[in-house]
């Protein structure tokens, strides 16, 4: 791909203010944004964007990784220190970035798609990349990088390889579109539809539609529904699709549902035609038709597209992790297999630091528009700088290429040929990511890998957490350090698959109540400092063992620890002390300050790390004056104690709802709890966050019955219509009180909402589903949003945070990524 190889001096040339190239020939063939993500690091060109964090401070990590190259907007970071890298300044990296991509695109000239839109886009670009593999090589944005920073990296990927390109591009404020426009130059526009979302940034929705229709200034081509053809350049030919205006060029006029298809016949100018796709919804309906309308702009004869169409798959860009056989974690990636997804699952399996040991089982990658030997190659490369331990590689094309992978690596040219083979004995205290093309019925290899998982689940949505996070973040003022909550296993959440996550992303501290949590996250791998808040005289020496620091609330507590750490000669253990500014639970009272002083300044044996204490009502402005004297009462204790003891401590007293609400208190780090987990008692901030746990069931049992007749225990459900019950897995045991028995609890099923009838069972309960549509198997939500949690937390008279709490270790957390 000799197109791909610039030379830094070249990149510098184009995108520069100043440069200091030390090594002026450098091949830079792989752009980076984020620190964590390193490939191929001295071919790597890392730019230093503006953000929430100074960036720069990742150029000394990236340097010992071998990274050589870097863009930075900072004149006073210390260059000199890093005298065999090349530097170049600009004032604006993300601008650089444009730049670049936008040269880049100018040395191809076959056909771009540029895709935009409120909804579909993704969807879209995945469906026409499925649809148009056979007749093209094509190079598309990995996931839904279609931001400005994502759109330059997508562009980045074309090369000579590849003859058709499939770019989206998102906007949520005026002005943004121009860039990517200039970026990705599509040469075929599509846009989707217009809806609500991002809504803050326009002034009304033909504003918003104009804005994105920015994309299209130098297209030849756009696709659109006729209601949108008014907005559309002059220049431009327009190609539309209408249900209700014949005049569009492809006029839908029937959709109709067969079983699990749907039909959609429309005349194209003057030709009756026809497809089905297996999909019911609206929404897919509406991405096929304009699928199918760029499948006969660009000429592909009819049998093909009903063929292709009727094969369509869901677009699930999302990765599960669970619990597998013999202590292993098992991410599952089992229905698409590429190079880019390929490339962020193994991103997420090396993020994982549970295991030691990786293995990847690995499909042949179908459609990938290289040759087979680069395409492997490739692979081979990237497991190299993932650190993958282990390959198993399925498939006749995958085996061809052994050579090139290490000697370990063990292949199979079919999936049954695996499965007869497999002993559960191969795989233990390893993560095991299971990537293939759906061809390859890899669900068999997950099924077997996996624990037996009861159908019962509390899915866990990692991005949304990691939203959470960063909304929190932008929160802070500068400096201001992070300490996560992840007690109470996650607030029911899980424990080390969390605590990877908020190592990822570098929070600051971790926080558990009891010491055998710590420990825990100690050996899945967790090497953040974490503070144990009730650590008990019986759990002291795991503490020490694991570098595990208490939290020290009483003379009791900071005597018997420092009894421990005086026999063992240790000095300077990093301690947290706890005062009591109002809370009334555990803690120092501020009278205690003298005395601690002088019984401190006689100790080496333990030293400050932090003092804190806990707002009891920071969500509530009828509370505010008490809040106000807790924080004075803090300020002054710590004063006195940082005085005396002639030493600086981190000091720290925001829950997640001071962190908005008390942004004078932040102090030194801030105490982060139930708002990762999507949740804010000042409801005012829950609308920025994303909803993160979702618990679902299934029905075991439909059953019909009469007037009069009684369900369950203690004949207390009565039916007073003949109609029928399902009975769902879920019951108190799980964590669905009894409370909610006797129609106080509600569930989703298909969308039609349900409530119980009579008692709830241990492990069981049941729903009337009189009229409603819900068969055996179907899936049952209990609670999949911030509202929903709510609604349920206030039938039992509680707070979201009881709810996720309740519910209980037996129901299984998968997690997933998207
Ligand atoms: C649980 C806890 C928090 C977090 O509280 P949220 O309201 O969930 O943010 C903070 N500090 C202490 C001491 C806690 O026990």
């Amino acid at each position: 791909m000799a197109e791909h190889n610039y030379t830094i001096s070249q990149i510098a040339n184009l995108v520069g203010n100043q440069n200091f190239l030390s090594q002026p020939d450098q091949i830079i063939v792989n752009l980076l944004t984020d620190s964590r993500k390193v490939i191929n690091a001295s071919h790597s060109l890392f730019f230093a964007l503006k953000g929430r964090k100074n960036s720069h401070q990742y150029i000394q990590n990236l340097y010992q990784q071998g990274v050589r190259a870097f863009v930075y907007y900072d004149r006073q970071f210390d260059i000199a220190a890093f005298p065999d890298a090349n530097f170049i300044y600009s004032e604006n990296p993300v601008k650089a970035l444009q730049l670049l991509s936008i040269q880049h695109r100018k040395q191809f000239d076959f056909p771009v798609i540029g895709i935009t839109g409120s909804n579909g886009k993704t969807i879209v670009k995945e469906w026409l990349y499925q649809l148009l593999a056979k007749d093209y090589a094509i190079v598309r944005s990995p996931k839904s990088y279609n931001s400005q920073i994502g759109v330059p990296l997508s562009v980045w990927k074309m090369s000579n390889s590849y003859n058709m390109a499939l770019f989206e591009a998102g906007i949520s404020e005026p002005n943004e579109m121009e860039n990517l426009q200039k970026v990705i130059l599509p040469t075929i526009g599509i846009f989707t539809n217009i809806g609500s979302s991002h809504d803050e940034g326009f002034a009304d929705t033909t504003q918003k539609i104009k804005e994105k229709f920015k994309l299209f200034k130098e297209s030849e081509i756009l696709i659109c529904n006729k209601r949108f053809e008014q907005y559309a350049f002059q220049h431009t030919k327009v190609i539309t699709w209408s249900k209700s205006d014949p005049k569009a060029d492809l006029f839908v006029n029937d959709i109709r549902e067969i079983e699990n298809n749907t039909r959609i016949s429309a005349v194209f100018r003057t030709n009756e035609i026809n497809i089905s796709i297996p999909f019911n919804d609206k929404a897919a309906v509406e991405n096929a038709i304009t699928c199918w309308l760029i499948l006969l702009e660009l000429g592909v004869d009819n049998e093909s597209i009903q063929n292709r169409m009727l094969r369509l798959q869901p677009v699930t860009m999302r990765l599960e992790m669970k619990s597998g056989v013999n202590n292993c974690s098992v991410i599952d990636d089992s229905y698409n297999s590429d190079l880019s997804s390929l490339e962020i699952a193994l991103d997420f399996l090396a993020h994982q630091k549970q295991h030691e040991k990786k293995t990847l089982i690995l499909s042949d990658i179908q459609q990938s528009g290289l040759s087979a030997e680069e395409l492997y190659k490739k692979v081979a490369d990237l497991l190299e700088s993932k650190e993958i331990d282990r390959l198993i590689g399925i498939g006749n094309e995958i085996s061809q290429y052994k050579a090139l992978f290490s000697p370990s690596a063990r292949f199979y040219n079919h999936t049954d040929t695996f499965i007869q083979n497999f002993k559960t004995a191969d795989f233990r205290n390893e993560t095991i990511l299971i990537k293939g093309a759906r061809d390859f019925g890899f669900e068999r290899i997950s099924k077997a890998l996996s624990q037996q998982v009861h159908e019962t689940v509390l899915e866990i949505n990692l991005n949304a957490m990691e939203h959470n996070l960063n909304y929190y973040r932008s929160k802070l003022a500068p400096g201001v350090k992070l300490m996560t909550m992840v007690k109470a296993f996650g607030y029911g959440s899980g424990s080390f698959e969390i605590a990877n996550l908020l190592q990822f992303n570098h929070v600051d501290y971790l926080a558990v109540a009891y010491a055998d949590e710590g420990v825990t996250l100690r050996q899945n791998g967790i090497t953040l400092p974490i503070m144990v808040m009730s650590p008990e005289s019986s759990s002291i020496e795991a503490i020490v063992m694991h570098h595990l620091e208490p939290e020290i609330f009483s003379y009791e507590v900071l005597t018997a620890f420092t009894e421990y750490l005086k026999d063992k000669n240790i000095k300077n253990y990093p301690i947290h002390l706890k005062v009591d500014t109002g809370m009334h639970r555990l803690g120092f009272m501020p009278d205690d300050v003298d005395e601690l002083v002088d019984y401190l300044l006689l100790n080496h044996h333990v030293k400050i790390q932090s003092v804190f204490s806990h707002l009891v009502g920071s969500e509530s402005a009828q509370h505010d004056d008490f809040t106000k004297q807790q924080i004075s009462l803090f300020k002054a204790f710590t004063t006195k104690l940082e005085d005396n003891l002639k030493y600086t401590f981190i000091k720290h007293i925001c829950n997640t709802s001071a962190i908005t609400r008390w942004p004078e208190a932040q102090f030194d780090m801030v105490r982060l709890g139930i708002g990762l987990y999507g949740v804010d008692n000042f409801t005012d901030d829950d609308k920025n966050l994303e909803h993160v746990a979702t618990l679902k069931t299934t029905v075991s049992q439909i059953k019909q019955l009469k007037k009069g007749e009684t369900v369950g225990y203690g004949r207390k459900g009565v039916m007073f219509h003949d109609g029928k019950t399902a009975t769902v897995k879920i019951g108190y045991a799980d964590g669905y009180l009894r409370a909610l028995g006797n129609g106080i609890g509600t569930m989703l099923i298909n969308n039609q909402e349900v409530s119980t009838v009579g008692n709830i069972c241990m492990d069981m309960c049941m729903l009337d589903v009189t009229d409603k549509n819900v068969q055996v198997g179907d899936e049952v939500i209990i609670f999949d949003s911030q509202k929903s949690l709510y609604k349920m937390a206030e039938k039992l008279n509680t707070i979201p945070y009881e709810v996720l709490t309740n519910v209980s270790q037996r129901v299984k957390r998968v997690y997933y990524y998207e």
